[in-house]
């Protein structure tokens, strides 16, 4: 189980906190991926082109944007992929702007303290 966290300021979600929702992988494309992290208000350059980043279902009109969506949902596949230009459009959740900056710091923190729960979270869902 791969760990993910959305990448947007303000929003928590994470493959642990909230395994229910769908983890759309920011693409590796550098114009892409400066495009997205910019819509999501983060700098691009504090997310190292070689990570894996994401974004959370919330941010797309994922019925519309994904081009597997029906596949996915019944289990059939365990990629998601987009429709060409897809791109997130919901930001809605980002309320107070000007605390951004502690904002970044406070996502990154918690990235750090919550991937060692990582193995132990697998486990548990593994053996429940
Ligand atoms: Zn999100």
């Amino acid at each position: 189980m791969v760990y993910k966290w959305c990448v947007v300021p303000q929003y928590t979600n994470t493959s642990i906190k909230t395994p229910e929702k769908m983890f759309v992988s920011i693409p590796k494309n550098t114009k892409i991926r400066k495009k997205w992290l910019m819509l999501a208000r983060r700098n691009p350059k504090d997310i190292a082109a070689s990570t894996n980043a994401f974004m959370c279902e919330d941010h797309f009109n994922i019925e519309q944007d994904m081009a597997n969506y029906r596949q996915y949902t019944m289990g059939f596949r365990q990629t998601i992929l987009l429709v060409k230009g897809a791109m997130p459009s919901k930001f809605e959740c980002q309320v107070d702007r000007r605390k951004r900056l502690s904002d970044t710091t406070m996502s990154r923190t918690a990235y750090i303290k919550l991937s060692p729960l990582t193995k132990l979270v697998s486990i548990v869902l593994i053996y429940n």
